[in-house]
């Protein structure tokens, strides 16, 4: 079997853990299969990068920016190989430059193009275990670029995509996909399998067990996912193409704090304030997500929407620039606030999904500012201060719903 296996940087935080990862991939090897792994930066890392920037120059280029923060998957894998040798193995670190990883031109959030395989295929063939950086790519320009944070799962995908590899295992601290943070509910359950669909919603909604992009490209090219723990190696969680459905009438609920609000107020309420809003957003490369458009009173309006939090600065500031083509007579914005969702591909068969959704949030006094909904997912705005103790008071109402319901 082909085998690629991605570590996050608690996986290989010290040295100890370096050498825990070693012995479990050639264990993975001496069993017969050939061993692609992705590492992300050690530890903490990355942050501690960005860190240093910023008491140099806290408006860095994003060129420079990736070209700093691409050096933590590079200490990973160099470490990692010299691990290996050490244990007697085989192994060779490569960094996207050295394999050939293309991507677009967006410094710090690039997309991976295409993947070369001839550099691995050769490594693989001399029986190394071959050992990428997680992360990073290279632009049309010759430079290094990064795929936004949290990526490596990402580059670990886009590897098993382009070398039909049999299963993709990203191993991280927790031991797998859960109904909802165990650190915040009790008794949130890990799943065993999920759907691409369902996990994608997850993932984009806050779940942060896996970087979305990563799910994306999973589901184009049908590679079999699995999330498991590095220090259990228990089964964790398949996501694959469809699952099973009778567990829950949802299949988790996920907060995402990192969100901002932003209103733009009294608009002339006549055609294409809406696009012009959005185009100056897209121009920033700011991602919008909940859009609330109000009715119209003595010929103004009010549009109301959702960013992330780190692009609060950017986004306000090319609204301000713009305020009076926009005819806005007044940009609020809120940073405390957080979004819930709950995510199911049951949910478009079993018509009481919202009303028990809403009567949770009710029950627990939780005002809402903001709905939107598709398919397979209903998210709310709310205060962050109320976010823990909404995502309990939900992911109780849903497991005792499914209990009664298995009553039936
Ligand atoms: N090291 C990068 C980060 O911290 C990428 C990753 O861990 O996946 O975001
Ligand atoms: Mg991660």
């Amino acid at each position: 079997m082909l085998v690629v296996r991605k570590y996050g940087g608690s996986s290989v935080a010290d040295a100890e853990k370096v050498f825990r990862v070693a012995k479990q991939i050639l264990e993975v090897q001496k069993a017969g299969n050939q061993v692609i792994v992705v590492l992300s930066a050690q530890g903490k890392t990355t942050d501690s990068l960005i860190a240093k920037a910023k008491e140099i120059n806290p408006n860095a280029s994003r060129r420079e920016m990736d070209m700093l923060l691409s050096t933590g998957e590079q200490q990973s894998v160099a470490l990692m190989a010299m691990a290996i040798h050490a244990l007697g193995g085989k192994a060779v670190s490569l960094n996207a430059m050295q394999v050939g990883i293309e991507t677009t031109k967006t410094y710090s959030n690039a997309r991976i193009r295409t993947i070369h395989r001839e550099r691995i295929d050769n490594e693989l063939e001399r029986g190394n275990v071959v050992l990428v950086t997680g992360f990073q790519g290279v632009n049309m320009l010759g430079d290094i670029t990064t795929l936004g944070r949290g990526g490596s799962d990402t580059s670990a995908v886009a590897l098993a995509a382009a070398l039909h590899a049999d299963v993709c295992e990203i191993f991280t601290d927790v031991d797998g996909v859960y109904t909802a943070d165990p650190r915040v509910v009790k008794d949130a359950r890990k799943l065993d399998e999920i759907s691409y669909d369902e996990m994608l919603e997850l993932a984009s909604q806050g779940a942060k067990v896996l970087h979305c992009r990563s799910v994306e490209v999973a589901k184009k090219y049908n590679v079999k996912l699995v999330v498991r723990s590095s220090i259990t190696e228990a089964p964790g969680t398949v996501v694959k193409e469809d699952s099973k459905m009778e567990r829950m009438l949802i299949s988790g609920v996920a907060a995402d704090k990192k969100v901002s609000r932003i209103s733009v107020l009294g608009i002339q309420d006549e055609p294409g304030k809406a696009f012009e809003i959005f185009n100056l957003m897209a121009g920033e490369n700011v991602s919008v997500d909940i859009i609330l458009q109000s009715t119209g009173h003595d010929g103004l309006q009010d549009i109301s929407f959702t960013i992330g939090a780190d692009d609060l600065d950017i986004a306000l500031k090319a609204l301000e620039d713009n305020k009076e083509r926009l005819t806005a007579q007044e940009i609020a914005h809120d940073d405390n606030v957080a979004k819930l969702s709950i995510v199911g591909a049951g949910m478009a068969t079993n018509p009481g999904v919202a009303a028990l959704f809403f009567e949770a949030m009710y029950d627990s006094g939780v005002n809402i500012q903001m709905i939107s909904t598709s398919e397979i997912k209903i998210t709310v705005l709310i205060s962050e201060n109320d976010i823990d103790a909404a995502m309990a008071a939900v992911h109780d109402k849903f497991q005792t719903a499914t209990v009664n319901m298995r009553k039936d």
